[in-house]
Formats: structure tokens, sequence, C-alpha cells
């Protein structure tokens, strides 16, 4: 008996020039799309509103807008359709996003981001996937180039949809495939994570999980970065050194995922339980100075894998929600020590008299009221 999950797999795929060309193109009409789609709702929220009833950013009222910039543009009615859908649904779940967990109102995308990308939905056979190419659509066919461990898993699932990605000037298919997979044994065993900026985290049993070192991948990130500020756009040695700064995004983003897919995973196997607090509450990480952005979003990568791993090997990631001063209370009597600033790493209670490290204490805490909330939940 298995548990039958969506999952993404990750393909380099290797167009021709010509290929290369329609991918671009499909891109740039998905950003169109999406550009478009904002600024419609943008400017009709506003008119809506001012007559007292809010435009719903749902499907229904987004498919609407779709038929609207069709009507006004003839190349979109020769693009792929399924594609064009995507975009809306992409946007409203943008929407839910700002709405529900608190991430940024969706952004205007522009033709120099690093990433560009357009979806495929599966309808009959559009999408095939033999040994050395993908087809996909009516775009047609292309190389990839994957594990032995992903081309069976391609072999033996059902194909939902693909997402065509440019990132860091190598292009992708994400395949997204449905999949039955066996649940982990169960270890009796819990843990607590307490993510913090100096360590990535410290588990409630007082083991310390260090930050990447990035130093190498920012420095020459960095490097590039000037010289190309310094170079004439798009000129032979622009495009030269665009390459190596491209490398080297790849490395520092291959590296961090790496990481968080081992950590994530060995967590999974070895505990039951799973308990980290919600970022979007932890107070240092909505400090700009303590956490930079891409901190931030890197660690919601970190966050969004032990849930879905979780979910698939049926174990419990518990994100503690309300606010909780898993720092200042004593995990012993709970005795709460509102002295403890950033700079104490170690303190004694005043009440029990336990020394506690720092983090350690926390990453208790957060465990033991993931558990309150799970035994509240059972009964
Ligand atoms: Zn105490």
């Amino acid at each position: 008996m298995g548990k039958v999950v969506n999952m993404g797999l990750k393909l380099v795929i290797l167009p021709d020039e010509a290929m290369g060309h329609v991918l671009e193109q499909n891109m740039g009409n998905a950003r169109f799309l999406w550009n478009n789609m904002l600024a419609m709702y943008i400017n009709l929220y506003m008119l809506f509103s001012f007559n007292g009833c809010p435009l719903c950013p749902n499907i229904r009222n987004f498919n609407a807008m779709l038929k609207m910039l069709k009507q006004e543009n003839a190349f979109l009615r020769e693009g792929e359709s399924t594609s064009q859908q995507q975009v809306f649904r992409d946007l409203v779940n943008a929407f839910n996003k700002f709405f529900k967990e608190g991430s940024g109102y969706p952004k205007f995308k522009s033709k120099k981001d690093l990433r560009q990308s357009f979806r495929i939905q599966k309808n009959g056979n559009n999408i095939r996937i033999t040994n050395r190419r993908i087809r996909l659509a009516k775009l047609g066919y292309v190389h990839y180039r994957t594990s032995s461990k992903y081309k069976k898993l391609l072999k033996n699932s059902k194909i939902n949809n693909v997402t065509v990605k440019r990132e860091n000037g190598k292009y992708y298919a994400i395949v997204n495939i449905t999949t039955t997979l066996e649940e982990l044994e169960k270890t009796g065993e819990d843990i607590g994570i307490d993510l913090g900026l100096k360590n990535l985290a410290t588990l409630s049993n007082g083991q310390e999980i260090v930050n990447l070192d990035l130093k190498k991948e920012d420095a020459m990130i960095r490097k590039y970065q000037k010289k190309l500020s310094r170079q004439k756009y798009m000129s032979k040695n622009y495009q030269k050194t665009l390459r190596k700064y491209h490398k080297w995004q790849d490395k520092k983003n291959n590296k961090i995922q790496n990481a968080y897919h081992q950590l994530s995973k060995y967590l999974v196997e070895k505990y039951d339980i799973i308990a980290m607090e919600n970022l979007n509450i932890k107070g240092m990480f909505q400090n700009q100075r303590w956490a930079p952005k891409l901190q931030r979003i890197s660690l919601y990568k970190l966050v969004n894998m032990l849930k879905y791993k979780s979910e698939w090997y049926g174990k419990t990631f518990i994100q503690i929600d309300r606010f909780y001063p898993s720092t200042k209370t004593c995990n012993i009597c709970g005795y709460r020590n509102d002295n403890i600033t950033l700079d104490i790493r170690q303190w004694t209670c005043p009440s029990c008299g336990t020394h506690h490290h720092r983090d350690t204490n926390a990453a208790i805490n957060i465990l033991n009221e993931a558990i309150k909330i799970k035994y509240k939940q059972t009964i």
C-alpha cells in the first residue's frame, strides 16, 4: 500500500537554435499575458472598489481577462492555449499567497529576469516522453538529459504538466507527475527545529546544523556582476562574462538545493514529528537587516521540502503559527525570562536553576508546543 503523490522532476533540455527560439517566444507570451492581466486586474480592482464591490482575483475573472486580451492581440490566438491558461492559474496562486501567506504583492515580470518560464498542461498525447526526447505539445520535440532513476519514474508515472524554464542561461523541463510512494517506517522519535542566522538550525537534541559556506560562490558572483556593469550590454565580451556569471549562480543554487534536500530527507527519515516556527512570525526573519531577502527565500524552500516530504512519507510536519516566546521560556519549569537579548547564548533559569543553551531550549519548546497542537487535533 503506497501513497499517491505529485512531484516535479527537473530535466535538463537541450534545444537546438530553432527550438530555443520557439521556447523564448513562448516565455515571452507568458510574460506578456502575466503583465497585462496583472495590469488589467489592478485597473479593474480600483474601478470596482470605487463602486463598493472589490474584484476577486479568481480563475473566472482572470479567464474573462484572457478572453479580452485575446481579442485585442491576434498573436495570442495562435499560441499554446494550455500554457496561456496556466498563466492565470499562476496569477491566482500568487494572489492567494499574497492574501493568505503574507507574500509580496504579485510583481510585473521583466525580460531581464534570470528566470523565465511557461507551462503546458497535459491534454491527450500533447506531452510525450521517449527515451531521449520530450514532446512539448505543438512546439515539438526536444532532447533531454536526466538520471536513470528519473527515467524510470517518468516511464511508470502519470504526467500532469510540464514547465519549461530558463534559469541562469540553461533550459529545463520540470515534469509534474503523479506516482505512488511507500511510507517510511516510524521511528518513535520527534524533533524540534530552531532556525537561526549564525547556525542554519539548532535541533531539540542539541545538534547544530551550520550554515552553508557560500563565500567563494558569492565572491565570484559579485566579481562578474561588477564586470558586467562595466561592459557594453550584449557585446561579445558581455555575453562571455554573462555565461561565467550564470555558471556561478548555478553553482550556488545547486549547493543550496542539494544541502536542503539532504537535510530534509535526513530529518524525515529519522523523526516522526518535525516541528518548526512559522517564518512569517519569527521576528528576526522579518528584519531586513538580520535576514536578507535571499536568505529568507531559500529558507522557505527548506520549509517547503520538509512539508511535502513529510506528507509523502507519512510523517508529521507542524509549524507553530501563533506567536510563542520559545527563546524566553524555560522548557523545564515554564518560567519566562524577559532578559534574554540576542547576544545571550546560554542562561540559567532563575526559577528552577536549569542551565540552558539558548537555541536548544528554543527548539525543545517548539517541539513541546507542536506535540500539544497535535494532541489537541487528535482528541
Ligand atoms: Zn526553569
